[in-house]
């Protein structure tokens, strides 16, 4: 049977607002296909093994000091699994640390893995709130999610964003963008989880994971869900 490898980077530190359940929407979008799902939980202090897709969730200032200390030993590894073409999904916490650096208002930068030419600073609001963003990568143009962020991400560079923002403040309140993907990376502040409300988005990475297209599902009530999102306001 064929099997999805999945990596769950540091869950006992980053896993905010029910960011489990985009990993349960990969693992079962995957079943009822008939394809395997194999997941590995990395902890401080694991090695992180080849997979077809790392996923990292979301987490408070002080739990990005440990995985900031630990990511940036394996920032050479996962650069080079990201350009053999593996599927990264990052995020909040997780998406600023798939970049340069997170500065938090107090203490040191929190260096990333580099995977993502983009950058956080800590900003003065916290963002929260019902987020739509308009986009032109997926099958349906539109992305909808909770954010609950006070850095402010930046990107730069061949990184772009996910898209740009109809409702909510997105990457830092200024430019519109929300997200950032750059090869077969994904970043994004969509909480709530993301990827049961957008199965459009799960279903595109897991065809990115495997290298081919998947037979569809009957999506009616998630689509009904992600309709009934659209343009929420806070
Ligand atoms: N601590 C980061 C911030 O506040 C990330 C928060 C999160 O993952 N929800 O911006």
């Amino acid at each position: 049977m064929e099997t999805m490898k999945i990596t769950h980077l540091y869950p006992k530190s980053l896993n905010l607002y029910g960011d489990m359940g985009n990993l349960l929407t990969l693992v079962k979008r995957c079943e009822w296909r008939g394809i395997g799902v194999e997941i590995n939980e990395v902890s401080i202090g694991d090695k992180i093994p080849e997979s077809n897709l790392y996923f990292m969730g979301g987490g408070q200032d002080c739990q990005q000091v440990e995985v900031s200390r630990e990511i940036v030993q394996y920032k050479e590894f996962l650069i080079e699994q990201r350009d053999k073409g593996a599927v990264f999904l990052g995020i909040c916490g997780g998406y600023q640390l798939f970049g340069h650096y997170y500065q938090p208002f107090e203490g040191k930068k929190l260096l990333g893995a580099g995977l993502l030419d983009a950058y956080t600073v800590a900003g003065k609001k916290r963002f929260i709130g019902n987020v739509t963003v308009q986009t032109d990568f997926l099958v349906s143009k539109t992305l909808v999610g909770f954010e609950n962020h006070s850095g402010l991400t930046y990107l730069q560079g061949e990184t772009k964003p996910l898209g740009r923002v109809s409702t909510g403040h997105g990457n830092n309140g200024e430019d519109k963008t929300e997200g950032a993907r750059f090869k077969n990376v994904f970043g994004t502040y969509l909480h709530g989880s993301v990827l049961p409300k957008n199965p459009h988005f799960a279903d595109y990475l897991i065809e990115l994971a495997l290298g081919h297209s998947l037979a569809p599902l009957d999506d009616e009530i998630e689509i009904k869900t992600h309709k009934s999102l659209v343009g929420k306001a806070y």
